[in-house]
């Protein structure tokens, strides 16, 4: 796929509406006008890639709106050279930002097709500090813990956090993941200050698509 003198334009354009709506991290701006975001979008899509919407990707996902992966990654606060747990790859989209930020980025979606396809397109931008699992992340990725930065991407159902999650946080470390019921969810920045010490903040509202246990095979 090509990005061409009229994507990186309309992507400039995006870059100054979302510093309109409030986005204020200069550095997670700059690798949002860096990526080009259809590359992540089927063809039909193309001409709204620099929209400010969610988009359909496989099996009744969405993309996230491109104002929602700017807050996220700016509450993240990405240092280089950082490890980061992706919940919820779907597109490969966030996971390509959090690697071009400079962090090594273990990402997790529990849908075949769509790890298929994203961990096919991260190859393709030469990203090979992001690593694809096909996995249920409902427990996060023990494997690798602990992590400087968990991003959930998908919207837990429930009145608390999940302590397998703030478990896999190194000490210090930042835990950003929308949570609260099927119609919408809170954004939580989670800062692990001690073994036993969580701040827990809530900040604005969004909707995203539900996170669920097991895993959806291809058949
Ligand atoms: N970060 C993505 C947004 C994808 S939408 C992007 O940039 O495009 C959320 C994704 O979370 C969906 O693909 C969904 O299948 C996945 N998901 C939901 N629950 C999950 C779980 N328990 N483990 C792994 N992935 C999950």
């Amino acid at each position: 796929m090509e990005d061409t003198y009229r994507h990186k334009g309309l992507r400039r354009q995006l870059i100054d509406e979302l510093r309109d709506k409030g986005i204020k991290d200069e550095s997670v701006l700059t690798v949002m006008n860096l990526l080009p975001r259809h590359f992540f979008l089927e063809s039909a899509f193309e001409e709204l890639a620099y929209s400010d919407k969610a988009f359909p990707i496989d099996n009744d996902q969405t993309i996230s709106q491109p104002y929602t992966v700017a807050y996220m990654t700016s509450l993240l606060e990405v240092r280089k050279k950082q490890k980061i747990l992706e919940i919820g790859t779907g597109s490969g989209y966030q996971a390509a930002l959090l690697g071009i930020l400079g962090a090594r980025v273990y990402t997790v979606e529990r849908q075949e097709i769509l790890f298929k396809k994203s961990k096919e397109i991260l190859k393709n931008l030469g990203l090979p500090s992001v690593k694809c699992f096909f996995r249920d992340g409902s427990m996060g990725l023990p494997d690798f813990e602990p992590y400087d930065r968990i991003i959930v991407t998908a919207g837990i159902i429930s009145t608390t956090i999940p302590e397998e999650l703030k478990q896999q946080l190194a000490i210090g470390g930042i835990m950003v993941t929308p949570v609260g019921n099927s119609k919408s969810q809170k954004m939580y920045k989670i800062i692990r200050h001690d073994v036993d010490t969580f701040e827990e903040i809530a900040t604005d509202t969004f909707r995203f698509v539900p996170f669920l246990k097991g895993v959806n095979k291809i058949n």
